[in-house]
């Protein structure tokens, strides 16, 4: 079977739920899907055709997706918002697992149409599928779905060390220096404090996430939990530095870069297929076939965005992939 002809239906439709929050002309750019012209195999026909007998209305959807990374969309109704975003660096093995998950089974009799979208890699697939379930807001995606109440520990300048919670939407967190975190939360902030407070003998009071008596020892000093810096057992200035260094895993990184920049991402299938991930504050905003093009992805305006952080942060500082300054 030829799937040239599906192929380029498949990216006509692509372009469309490309609507990222950008200015129109950029839309194409920013997620231009890569028409991949792989003739599939016919021994690969019969698998696929077993596993879609719950579903033969997504038989040949399933049998036309790129076994090629990329992001995949089950759609519903004509013009209502996609089920459900997800990704993959074997588009069809991974919605081949679907149709085998029994839980999964309303969704995708729900589903009417499946789309997909290639990258050249899994980087660009993850950023992809992170910004189109932000926006699209998929009624099955779980993770990722709403814009939480972002929140991190930041070190109040000054001694003796004092910790307050700042929220993403009054303090940069991309260029603001001394956060820890990311909690979706204030709860969650506090349950990691306290945990962390648990397993290196720090004390809740002194910390300010519960009232004491000064130099009156707390509860958790009696019970072994506290080192005591609460009663004057250990100084207040061990306990600062035992804090300090106890935070420093979850320190985030300020974004180490002037502005903008591309990550250059090869497909190893296909070395012709390159993408630039352009990449500012954390903030993900959209990727180009070339640098001209990425260029002006930069003019997009962006705040911090956590998931773009957890996704470019190891690429970026350990540079496991070409970056050029835009
Ligand atoms: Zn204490």
């Amino acid at each position: 079977m030829v799937t040239d002809t599906t192929h380029a239906v498949m990216a006509t439709d692509a372009n469309t739920t490309g609507n990222l929050p950008l200015a129109t002309s950029q839309r194409s750019s920013r997620c231009a899907p890569h028409r991949a012209h792989t003739r599939r195999q016919a021994g690969s026909d019969a698998g696929t055709t077993g596993q879609t007998d719950g579903y033969p209305h997504l038989r040949q959807a399933v049998a036309d997706l790129p076994d090629a990374p990329g992001v995949y969309l089950f759609h519903g109704q004509p013009g209502d918002l996609p089920l459900y975003i997800g990704k993959s660096i074997h588009l069809r093995s991974r919605v081949l697992a679907h149709l085998r998950a029994p839980d999964e089974a309303r969704m995708l009799q729900q589903t009417r149409r499946i789309e997909h979208i290639r990258t050249a890699g899994e980087l660009g697939a993850l950023l992809l599928e992170s910004a189109l379930i932000k926006q699209q807001q998929p009624l099955y995606n779980r993770k990722l779905r709403r814009n939480r109440q972002l929140c991190a520990w930041q070190v109040v300048p000054g001694s003796p060390l004092r910790l307050q919670l700042a929220a993403a939407q009054t303090v940069n967190f991309a260029t603001t220096p001394q956060l820890y975190g990311l909690f979706a939360s204030r709860h969650a902030a506090t349950e990691a404090l306290q945990a962390l407070a648990d397993r290196h003998g720090l004390c809740l009071s002194v910390l300010g996430l519960e009232k004491g008596v000064p130099g009156k020892a707390c509860f958790r000093h009696m019970v072994k939990r506290c080192a005591g810096a609460c009663c004057g057992q250990t100084s207040r200035a061990a306990h600062d530095a035992r804090t300090l260094a106890a935070l420093t895993d979850m320190q985030l990184v300020c974004w180490p870069f002037a502005g903008a920049v591309a990550l250059l991402e090869v497909c190893p299938l296909d070395p012709q297929f390159v993408q630039y991930h352009v990449v500012r504050n954390w903030c993900y905003l959209g990727s180009a076939p070339n640098l001209a093009q990425a260029r002006q992805l930069d003019a997009v305006a962006a705040g911090f965005d956590a998931d773009g952080y957890k996704i470019v942060c190891k690429p970026i500082l350990h540079q496991q992939t070409p970056i050029i300054e835009l």
